[in-house]
């Protein structure tokens, strides 16, 4: 891809410098220590944005390798100094990175696509599961002490082996947790994306030109699309009632396509029978109406968050980052 401004990258004789904006895993730690000069933030928590800029302004970084919970506004970029090369982000969603503003300065970014598709995948699985099979409601029992026996009407969940899986959002995560649905549980599959894909890649899943189409036929509705103008705010009330009776919603994607009041509002109802959300609107604050539903089953964000997945984006992000610091051409790049 032609990529506007200049091209930043000059000899450095020495270390090339980088700042991390959190804590990694030590496989990561190591090789960072090894092959930069690193400043990381020593605080288990993301900086604010005075504290970012301060970190950068002393550091002079050629690399900042950033979080999704970092805020890469245009004012931020607008402040980087004119060393910073490569914008490197531990995520596949870009959403907290303004790319034209990244672009008009000249800054690349970069990012982990694919490699976590398989770490999300098992957490839409998992919210799948535990939102069916009432998983909040029966770990309560056993901690609570209220559990009297086993009884046949006891948390009485829905089935998932065979009932409809509705993807919006087709892409790497999405097509993993089809694949997945499908084969452990029978699932006939439908999705909807802004453009069809080939057959070869559908597999048989069904597509809706329409994402109201799809919400008709979601037993199970799991949110895999990006944050973006276009789907911020997404699953409204309107939308909430094309669902079919006793859906259940699943968000892995971003906690904004969800309007929070509507999904709660639904859930209290029953139209909606339960959800299963890893992700939230105001991270890591969230919708105080959520704590308060038994028919929710809720993860902190931890879509990667496998030692394994986190430690393979840490690296591809090294990786391409030498790539591109010995003249090669820096790849998954987004701007
Ligand atoms: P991807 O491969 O780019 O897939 C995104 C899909 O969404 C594409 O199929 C795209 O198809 C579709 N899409 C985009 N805009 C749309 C719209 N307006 N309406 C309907 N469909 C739309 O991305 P990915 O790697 O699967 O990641 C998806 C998202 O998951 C990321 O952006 C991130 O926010 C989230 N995520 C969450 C976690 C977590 O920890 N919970 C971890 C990783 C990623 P078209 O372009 O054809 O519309």
């Amino acid at each position: 891809m032609q990529v506007k401004g200049r091209d930043k990258r000059v000899h450095m004789p020495s270390k090339p410098r980088m700042i991390v904006t959190r804590g990694l895993p030590g496989a990561l730690m190591e090789r960072i220590a090894t092959q930069f000069d690193a400043w990381v933030n020593p605080e288990d928590r993301t900086l604010s944005a005075e504290e970012l800029q301060r970190a950068v302004a002393a550091h002079r970084p050629e690399v900042m390798l950033v979080m999704a919970m970092d805020r890469i506004d245009a004012a931020c970029i607008a402040a980087l100094p004119d060393a910073v090369q490569v914008l490197a982000t531990l995520s596949v969603g870009h959403d907290h990175i303004d790319l034209a503003a990244a672009r008009d300065r000249g800054i690349a970014v970069i990012h982990t696509p694919d490699i976590l598709s398989d770490a999300v995948s098992e957490i839409a699985i998992l919210l799948m599961l535990c939102a069916a099979r009432r998983a909040q409601e029966g770990e309560r029992m056993i901690y609570d002490r209220t559990w009297a026996g086993w009884s046949p009407t006891q948390l009485l969940g829905r089935d998932v082996t065979g009932a409809r899986l509705g993807v919006l959002g087709m892409g790497r995560i999405g097509r993993t947790i089809a694949r997945r649905a499908a084969a452990a549980f029978d699932m006939p599959v439908h999705y909807h994306n802004r453009s069809r894909l080939a057959p070869e890649i559908e597999a048989g899943a069904q597509y809706h030109p329409t994402a109201e189409g799809l919400l008709a036929e979601s037993d199970f509705l799991v949110l895999a699309a990006p944050s973006t103008p276009a789907t911020r705010g997404f699953l409204n009330a309107e939308r909430l009632a094309l669902l079919p009776p006793g859906a259940i919603v699943v968000n892995i994607a971003r906690g904004d396509l969800v309007d929070d009041d509507a999904l709660i509002a639904a859930l209290r109802s029953g139209h909606v029978a339960a959800a299963g959300l890893d992700v939230f609107n105001g991270e890591p604050e969230i919708h105080p109406g959520y704590r308060d539903l038994p028919n929710v089953f809720l993860q902190p964000h931890q879509g990667s968050s496998t030692i394994g997945t986190r430690v393979r984006m840490g690296q591809m992000l090294l990786e391409s980052v030498a790539t591109h610091l010995a003249g090669g051409t820096l790849p998954n790049r987004l701007v």
